[in-house]
């Protein structure tokens, strides 16, 4: 069973239910006119659109636009099944967003094989939007998600006046694990902490890989104090755990931690606070390492 969902959009019943049939390996539901097709799409996950041009009311290029005009909905495939044949109808499929089109009557076979091009178009898309934000060996978000996105984040904060904190860790002499170990194991402790950091966080908190052995965690809604016992907690459990190489030995590792707030006020960027956090990590360094360290102005 396939679990992808296909929208089926067309005033005619004796079409939908050949189309329903014809596609019962798929999760299928259908709508007999434009109005009823938007409203599901704003309801239910729907992986590609199979849409009539000529209906009622709203016609399919209608429907198309108004679709690829929303941000939710702009990215669903939609391939137009009309018995409309002339070259401008055609080309206006296209112009309205369409990603493909069959003429009616079609051949089963070759409309399998273009719904499939459709589906297998969107994972691969799916995969590189993930691969250009995911850090591939923590599975963290990567620096450029994060410098993305807290643009965003702070404006929230800022509009909202709700406290958010970052924190900037490093691991402590960590070209020592390498130089004892290897790169390998190295590699193994990155994954490590960031399991350890994915277990600890909430579910507003943004946790990113910022560089080789460096991370930032945004913290939505938290002020400094809770920031600080949130990086102290993190600290221990760091501190706690350990990369088991075999049966008896393992690596131990620590992090320092740099801590810092957005001053709602007078805050122009995220960059400002990352300096201060960077600052605070700095200190915790020159001050033994293995600890958190606060700098809010
Ligand atoms: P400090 O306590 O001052 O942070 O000391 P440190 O040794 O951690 O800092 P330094 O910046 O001197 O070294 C960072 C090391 O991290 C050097 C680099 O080879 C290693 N590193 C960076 N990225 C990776 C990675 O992806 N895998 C591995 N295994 N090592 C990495
Ligand atoms: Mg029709
Ligand atoms: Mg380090």
């Amino acid at each position: 069973m396939n679990n992808k969902t296909i929208l089926i959009v067309d005033d005619t019943i004796s079409n939908l239910d050949i189309l329903m049939e014809l596609l019962d390996e798929y999760d299928l539901i259908d709508a007999t006119n434009g109005k009823d097709a938007l409203e599901i799409l704003s309801t239910e996950h729907i992986d590609l659109i199979l849409l009539d041009i000529m209906m009622p009311e709203m016609d399919g290029y209608e429907v198309c636009s108004r679709i690829k005009s929303q941000d939710d909905t702009k990215n669903i495939p939609i391939i137009f099944i009309t018995a409309k044949t002339d070259e401008e109808s055609i080309s206006k499929a296209y112009d309205v967003g369409g990603s493909d089109y069959i003429r009616k009557p079609f051949f089963p076979k070759e409309l399998f094989a273009r719904i499939k091009k459709e589906l297998r178009l969107e994972e691969v898309i799916s995969e590189l939007k993930y691969l250009s934000v995911i850090d591939p060996l923590t599975k963290l978000y990567n620096r450029r998600f994060f410098i993305d996105s807290s643009k965003t984040v702070l404006e929230l904060a800022k509009r909202e006046r709700t406290p958010l904190s970052l924190m900037m860790i490093d691991i402590d002499k960590f070209k020592n694990v390498n130089d004892t170990y290897g790169h390998q194991v190295g590699d193994e402790v990155l994954k490590l902490l960031a399991k350890i950091m994915k277990s600890r966080q909430r579910k507003s908190d943004m946790s990113c890989r910022y560089g080789g052995e460096e991370f930032v965690v945004l913290l939505p809604n938290t002020s400094i104090e809770e920031a600080e016992s949130v990086a102290e907690e993190l600290r221990e459990s760091v501190e706690q755990s350990h990369f088991e190489l075999s049966m008896k030995e393992s690596v131990k590792f620590t992090i320092s931690i740099g801590l810092s707030t957005v001053q709602l006020e007078n805050e122009g960027s995220i960059e400002k606070v990352l300096k201060r956090a960077d600052d605070a990590l700095y200190e915790a360094k020159e001050s033994g390492r293995n600890r958190v360290q606060v700098k809010i102005k």
